[in-house]
């Protein structure tokens, strides 16, 4: 079990295994809130508590929610709003740091050719 807690530990993320690959990507979103993101079924995930602590943005092209504690406004995971998408993504630097060091970090280039490279 891997927990991730905004600061203010309003919000609490329970996955079941560590995230061995993050998710480092440079679209609009994702480059400001400077978020790693690990991704998984959301039927394998815990959010606690599911509602109300957080706020929601849901972008432009209105596919993706995502969620800042309301306290502390750590920008905490983003969900599918279509409910039938089974993935989510939880921000990985909620994480302790020693799960962030020991993951590998993909480059996902969003902003542009939604191409991957590793650093090595
Ligand atoms: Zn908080």
């Amino acid at each position: 079990m891997i927990e991730a807690t905004c600061h203010c530990g309003a919000v609490h993320i329970t996955l079941e295994t560590a995230p061995a690959e993050v998710t480092d990507c440079n679209c609009s979103i994702c480059r400001r809130y400077g978020a790693l993101w690990a991704y998984d079924s959301p039927r394998r995930v815990q959010v606690t508590p599911p509602e109300g602590a957080t706020d929601i943005y849901v972008r432009g092209e209105r596919l993706i929610e995502f969620h800042r504690c309301k306290t502390c406004g750590c920008v905490t995971h983003w969900t599918a709003v279509d409910t039938s998408i089974d993935r989510m993504g939880v921000n990985v630097r909620l994480m302790p740091p020693e799960v962030l060091a020991a993951a590998r970090v993909k480059h996902l280039d969003g902003a542009d050719t939604w191409t991957e490279r590793y650093d090595s």
